[in-house]
C-alpha cells in the first residue's frame, strides 16, 4: 500500500536570469511513495538541509528528467524495509547521503564520486535498484541523487541510509548526508593535506566550513578563510580558521599573499563560481595545488581562462566531483565509524 506524502517537487527548470519568486519552480504537492522491496528502505525524513546543488537541479544544471522530488541531505528514521535489506530494522536513526556502491571498478579503484552503479542511477532519476518510487495521479515523480529528502517519506536503497545514534539531533544529522563529507573528503582525502601544510578556503558556507575543520584536524597551518560575509569568517574562525579575508575588502590573492608571501600549498574554491576558481589558482604557490568544487552543468562547460603557467609552474589544478569519500570512507561502513555513527556490531 503506497505512503501518501507531502513533497516539494520541481515540476521543470526555470533559466538563470529568472528569479525563484518569479519563475516558482517548486511546489508542495501530495506524491505517492512505492513501498520498500529487495533492498530499499522506507524513510520517514524529519530534518533536511538546503544545499546549492538543489539551486542547480532548479535551474537545470544538471542532466536529469523532472519532475522531480528535490533534496539530497536528510536524517529520518526508517519505518519499513525490504525482503533483502540486511543492516536495517524499522525505527532505526538513518543519514542521508549520497554513498557509493564500493564494489564497482571506479569504487575500487579509489574514484567513489564516479561510481558507476550510482551515477547512471542519478542521471535516469531512479534508485539503483532502478525503481522511480514516486508517483502522482499515477505519473512518475523521478528521484534526486538516490535520496530526495524534500518529503515527509522518502524511499531509498539501503546502501544510502547510514545508522546513527539516536541522540544525534537530526538537524544536525542530516548536514553528514552532503556538506560535511564534501568538504571534508576535498580537504582530507582528495588533497590529502598533512601536518603543517598551507591551506587557503575560498568560500565557508556549509561545504567550506567543513573544509575548515578538515584543515585543523590535518593539523594545517596557516589556515586562511576568504569570504564575502561577515558572520561566515566569525564561524570559521570558531571552526579552526588561523586567518580570515573579507573578500569584498579588495583582492583576496593579495591578502593571502601578504600572510603567506609565497603562496599556499592548497587553495580550495568551495563557492561554485568560476572566476573564484582562477583566484584559488593564483593563490597556492609553485608547487601547490588548487581543488574545485565545481558543479557539472548541462551542455556547459565551466573553464578558467587565467590559467597560464600553472603548468610550468608546477602547479596542480585537482578536479573534484562533489566531494570524494575514498581512503578512510569507502562507501556506507566507513561512515558508521564516525564518533556519530553506529556499527552493526555495536547496536544493542
Ligand atoms: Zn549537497
Ligand atoms: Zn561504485
Amino acid at each position: 500500500m503506497p505512503t501518501e506524502s507531502l513533497a516539494a517537487v520541481l515540476e521543470a527548470p526555470i533559466d538563470d536570469d529568472t528569479a525563484f519568486t518569479d519563475g516558482r519552480p517548486v511546489s508542495v504537492e501530495e506524491v505517492q511513495v512505492a513501498d520498500p522491496t529487495g533492498e530499499e528502505v522506507l524513510v520517514e525524513i524529519e530534518a533536511t538541509s538546503l544545499c546549492h546543488t538543489d539551486v542547480g537541479f532548479a535551474r537545470g544544471h544538471f542532466d536529469t528528467p523532472y519532475p522531480l522530488v528535490l533534496g539530497h541531505e536528510g536524517a529520518g528514521v526508517v519505518r519499513e524495509v525490504g525482503d533483502q535489506v540486511a543492516e536495517l530494522d524499522p525505527g532505526d536513526h538513518v543519514v542521508l547521503g549520497r554513498i557509493a556502491c564500493g564494489r564497482c571498478s571506479q569504487c575500487r579503484a579509489g574514484h567513489s564520486n564516479l561510481c558507476s552503479r550510482r551515477v547512471p542511477a542519478n542521471e535516469s532519476g531512479r534508485l539503483r535498484t532502478g525503481t522511480v518510487p514516486f508517483s502522482r495521479d499515477g505519473d512518475p515523480v523521478h528521484h534526486c541523487l538516490g535520496v530526495s529528502s524534500f518529503t515527509e517519506y522518502t524511499l531509498v536503497t539501503e546502501d544510502v541510509a547510514i545508522p546513527v545514534t539516536d541522540d544525534l539531533p537530526m538537524d544536525r544529522a542530516c548536514l553528514l548526508g552532503c556538506g560535511v563529507f564534501t568538504g571534508f573528503g576535498a580537504v582530507e582525502n582528495t588533497a590529502g593535506v598533512r601536518i603543517g601544510d598551507s591551506v587557503a578556503i575560498f568560500g565557508v558556507g556549509g561545504v567550506g566550513l567543513n573544509g575548515v575543520q578538515a584543515a585543523r584536524i590535518c593539523e594545517a597551518d596557516p589556515i586562511i578563510a576568504v569570504d564575502m560575509v561577515p558572520e561566515k569568517l566569525d564561524l570559521a574562525r570558531e571552526m579552526g580558521a588561523t586567518h580570515t579575508i573579507d573578500a569584498s575588502d579588495g583582492d583576496p590573492v593579495d591578502a593571502i599573499r601578504e600572510i603567506f608571501p609565497e603562496g599556499v600549498d592548497y587553495a580550495f574554491e568551495m563557492t561554485g563560481h568560476s572566476g573564484v576558481i582562477t583566484q584559488g589558482l593564483d593563490a597556492v604557490g609553485s608547487k601547490g595545488k588548487s581543488s574545485s568544487s565545481a558543479f557539472r552543468r548541462s551542455g556547459r562547460s565551466r573553464s578558467t581562462s587565467t590559467c597560464t603557467g600553472c603548468c610550468s609552474a608546477r602547479r596542480r589544478s585537482v578536479g573534484r566531483c562533489r566531494g570524494r569519500t575514498t581512503s578512510r570512507w569507502r562507501s556506507r561502513s566507513s561512515l558508521t565509524s564516525w564518533p556519530t555513527g553506529r556499527s552493526r556490531s555495536t547496536r544493542s
